[in-house]
């Protein structure tokens, strides 16, 4: 054919057409949530992702990411977010303290914060290979407190069976210690007396108070969740309500017809409303109908290290959670805001806190606290995964000796900066029986961030194999 045929200015607009429109056909876009109670790894997890994604062409070490592996990632940059009113996720802050010549951890979330990525890459496949150069991914990245996930069921809870489901928990006698104050000073409310905001201000400050003293000695299931993270409502009155528990006369009963308007009661399940349906709602209106693929961490070694109490507290925490992902017809989920993830990731967090051969163990622990709901996420159609991560690997395995046996040991940093080397012991495919917690304990370390040195790269334990379940599919 004559080439230069070819070159004629109309057969030109169109190639420049066609790889424009094929441009359009490959660029894809990613809305990823990242959850996970308090202390559970998120903002270590969504700064090692952004870190490995955009160093992942320099020194990151990703061998299980297919797009890299295959020299396919043209590159990776931060963007713009879509969302101007929340937080800009802090990863510049994060990598600061991180590449301290005394590396510290990041500061932990507190609300709602969003980072966004373009990533450009050439596709693998398919028509689109030979018609586009590169193709871009557009992947935003959403932190949040599992904290408000918690909050999902009181959207079908009465004021009455809420304040049923506080009593059974203050049943527990380390709640009821911990709920003495806030106790006393409910005893000396008259619900029926006429409404005083202050009153009711330092009484749910006192809850609150309790709220956090529960997550100080390891416990998970506390709600409302904006009580321990209040994020853009800290002091407002919309969180100045609590349980009017049955230790007033019978006949007041929480009948919330039989509440005398204008009363202290009636402004609190006013406020027990207004918090359902001005905040609860919106959160999950507003965010769930966009995610497409979530990230969900567990902190199982911090949990086994509290004891056995505060271990069955967050497998409780992780089914009221998990209910919020129940896909059935029949979910509060569905029902009210159809959300459209179809990918899900469980993993649990921390895992350089183990050594390598107890990994597995680990995953396995996972697996046992999440069964009953993962069963369900499966069933509707969610390709879910669970792994053991270490978002940030502040830990080096060795071989140490226990009683003539060669055993794995890990070598790290304690909070003094001095090098420990220690066997962290087992970790147990399920929850042991109380009885096992009498005789002994676990005392899984904390060590600090690795000293970074030269490298830009965040050292990590399955980062790229969370990437390759989330993104590849999107970068073929
Ligand atoms: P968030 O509350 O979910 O945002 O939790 P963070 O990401 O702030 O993590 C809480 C703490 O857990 C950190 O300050 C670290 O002490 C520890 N941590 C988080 N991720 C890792 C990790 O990958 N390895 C280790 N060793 N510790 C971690």
């Amino acid at each position: 054919m004559d080439s230069s045929i070819l070159q004629h200015p109309n057969i030109q607009r169109t190639k420049d057409k066609v790889r424009l429109t094929a441009a359009r056909l490959v660029d894809h876009h990613i809305n990823l949530a990242v959850t996970g109670l308090s202390g559970s790894g998120k903002t270590a997890f969504i700064t090692s992702l952004v870190n490995q994604l955009l160093e992942a062409n320099e020194d990151a070490n990703l061998p299980f990411f297919s797009v890299v592996r295959e020299g396919r990632l043209v590159g990776v940059k931060r963007d713009v977010q879509p969302n101007l009113s929340f937080r800009r996720f802090a990863y510049e802050d994060a990598m600061l303290s991180l590449s301290k010549a005394e590396p510290e951890w990041p500061l932990s979330t507190k609300g709602i914060s969003q980072v966004r990525l373009k990533i450009k890459y050439k596709k693998s496949s398919g028509v689109s290979k030979y018609l586009s150069k590169d193709a871009t991914l557009t992947l935003d990245i959403t932190d949040y407190p599992g904290e408000w996930l918690l909050d999902l069921p009181l959207l079908d809870m009465s004021y009455e069976q809420w304040v049923e489901q506080c009593q059974s928990e203050l049943a527990e006698p380390v709640r009821a210690e911990l709920a003495k104050p806030f106790l006393s000073a409910l005893a000396a409310l008259k619900p029926m007396e006429v409404a005083d905001e202050l009153i009711l201000k330092n009484i749910a400050e006192l809850y609150a108070e309790y709220l956090h003293a529960c997550q100080k000695r390891g416990l998970q299931l506390l709600q409302p969740g904006r009580f321990i993270l209040p994020g853009e409502l800290a002091g407002a009155p919309a969180l100045h309500f609590f349980p009017l528990l049955p230790i007033y006369d019978s006949d007041l009963s929480f009948d919330s017809k039989k509440v005398a308007k204008g009363s202290q009661a009636d402004l609190i399940i006013n406020r027990f409303e207004h918090y359902k349906l001005k905040v609860v709602q919106p959160f999950f209106r507003e965010h769930f109908k966009k995610f497409d693929r979530q990230v969900i961490l567990v902190d199982c070694l911090n949990a086994l290290n509290n004891g056995y109490y505060c271990y069955q507290d967050l497998q409780k925490a992780i089914d009221w959670l998990l209910g919020s992902f129940q896909y059935g017809s029949s979910s509060i989920l569905n029902r009210l805001f159809q959300p459209k993830i179809d990918r899900l990731v469980f993993a649990a967090s921390k895992a350089d806190h183990v050594t390598p051969d107890q990994q597995g163990n680990l995953v396995k622990l996972l697996e046992s606290m999440l069964r009953s709901a993962r069963k369900n996420i499966q069933f509707n159609g969610v390709k879910t995964e669970s792994t053991a991560v270490a978002s940030i690997k502040t830990s080096r395995t060795g071989l140490g000796e226990l009683e003539g046996d060669n055993i794995q040991v890990l070598q790290g940093q304690n909070n003094l900066g001095k090098t420990i080397t220690l066997f962290p012991g087992e970790v147990p495919q399920a929850c042991p029986p109380a009885s096992f917690w009498d005789a002994q304990n676990f005392e899984f370390p904390n060590f600090m961030p690795p000293l970074l040195g030269g490298s830009h790269s965040l050292p990590h334990i399955r980062v790229d194999q969370v990437l390759e379940f989330l993104l590849a599919d999107k970068l073929k």
